[in-house]
């Protein structure tokens, strides 16, 4: 199922993020990392939250190399972050920035794709944590600096399965129908109280790790890039999109 796409012919202006601080979960590779990396040629101040050091320190260097604005760094753990984990985040990112202006929830973990008849319940309970549990512990800690924002935007990460159930998707499917649900209670939520403005993003096939895992026998490069699908991204983390709430994206057709 498809929800509304990009406006017709538009195109994000070159200083569209200018002065805006966004934070991304696993930016350090696949779309996340494209979106990092876009945002701060458009000139966000980006914050870089993932897993893997490394990774996080390579979209650094990058940024760094095309002379956008200098990111900051924070390798967090999903699966075993704590509440006061998140808690130090949100310090942290008040005393450096004192708000926030964008969020975007983009790390998951694809799971395992079985029957749910044979679904493990640490299998099931991990994609959980990631995906559902930790965007909701991360949204909570941050409201109050993205509500310090002129405007803020959220976008979370949905899936064509988070749509539409698919057999043996399972708990991967099941989260992304959870992330749905928790787009529409926040924007109901959030939609005349605050500036504050959630939508999710379905992706659609992407060129990404994620994607050959969950699709081995397909020849990876009939697939957009994540390069390929900014446009959409931009469009929602921008002004651009300012008064549109609670909708649910599809970054292809
Ligand atoms: P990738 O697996 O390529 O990248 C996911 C990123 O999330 C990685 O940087 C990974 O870190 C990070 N991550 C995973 N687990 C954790 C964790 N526990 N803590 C912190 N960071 C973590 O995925 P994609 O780029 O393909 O997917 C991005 C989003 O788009 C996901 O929400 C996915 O469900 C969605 N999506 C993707 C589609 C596609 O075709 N690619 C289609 C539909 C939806 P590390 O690099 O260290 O492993």
């Amino acid at each position: 199922m498809n929800g509304p796409g990009l406006p017709d012919n538009y195109t994000p202006a070159p200083d569209l993020l200018v002065d805006k601080t966004i934070l991304i979960t696993g930016a350090g590779d696949g779309i996340g990392r494209a979106a990092a990396e876009r945002f701060a040629r458009h000139g966000a101040t980006v914050i870089l939250l993932g897993r893997t050091q490394e990774k996080l320190e390579a979209v650094y260097d990058a940024i760094e190399r095309e002379g956008g604005p200098q990111p900051a760094l924070f390798p967090m753990d999903l699966a075993t972050a704590t509440e006061d984990d998140y808690a130090g985040l949100a310090g942290a990112i008040e005393s450096t920035f004192g708000r926030l202006d964008g969020l975007l929830h983009n790390a998951s973990v694809l799971g395992e794709r079985r029957p749910i008849a044979n679904a493990s319940w640490r299998a099931w309970s991990d994609v959980m944590q990631v995906n559902v549990n930790a965007p909701f512990l991360l949204t909570r800690a941050l409201l109050p600096l993205l509500e310090q924002a002129p405007q803020a935007s959220i976008v979370m990460t949905s899936s064509g399965v988070g749509r539409r159930g698919r057999a043996y998707w399972g708990a991967y499917a099941v989260s992304k129908f959870a992330t749905e649900g928790f787009m529409q209670v926040l924007a109901d939520e959030l939609e005349n109280t605050s500036r504050v403005r959630v939508n999710s993003l379905n992706p659609g096939a992407t060129n990404t790790a994620m994607r050959r895992t969950a699709y081995p026998a397909e020849v990876p490069t009939t697939n957009p890039s994540p390069a390929d699908i900014m446009p959409l991204y931009l469009y929602l983390m921008g002004d651009d999109s300012c008064g549109v709430t609670g909708a649910a994206f599809s970054a292809q057709g």
